[in-house]
């Protein structure tokens, strides 16, 4: 491996035991020999290092806004989305039994009809 101040961190393992191994005819592979984490051969170094270095970042996007979110506002809106999923669920319910309590009104009533 070069000098792996080149590379940023792994961002599988957050190690930063990163460096550009050598392939045949000067190809590269930049890698994590920590976790093992890899891009395909590149031409170069240079090219390893800036493919490596330029990845996409992950994150997980607010399912409103869109905007990416930290992992403290995304455990807030966990939270909030299983809190509005009980209240819906309870809802629900109170409908259900409401449409229950409704139909056995009417054929107690004999006014239920079939359609
Ligand atoms: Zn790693």
């Amino acid at each position: 491996m070069n000098k792996s101040s080149e590379l940023l961190p792994c961002p599988f393992c957050g190690c930063n035991e990163t460096g550009i191994q050598k392939g045949y005819f000067g190809h590269a592979i930049p890698a994590c020999t920590n976790c093992g984490a890899s891009l395909p051969l590149c031409k170069n170094a240079e090219l390893a290092a800036a493919r490596w270095n330029t990845r996409a970042e992950v994150y997980i996007a607010h399912p409103i806004t869109g905007e990416p979110m930290d992992k403290s506002q995304c455990k807030r809106v966990i939270t909030q989305m299983a809190d509005q999923i009980k209240y819906l669920k309870e809802q629900l319910g109170i409908v259900h039994r409401g449409a229950k309590t409704l139909t056995q009104m009417s054929i107690v009533e004999g006014t239920h009809e079939k359609t």
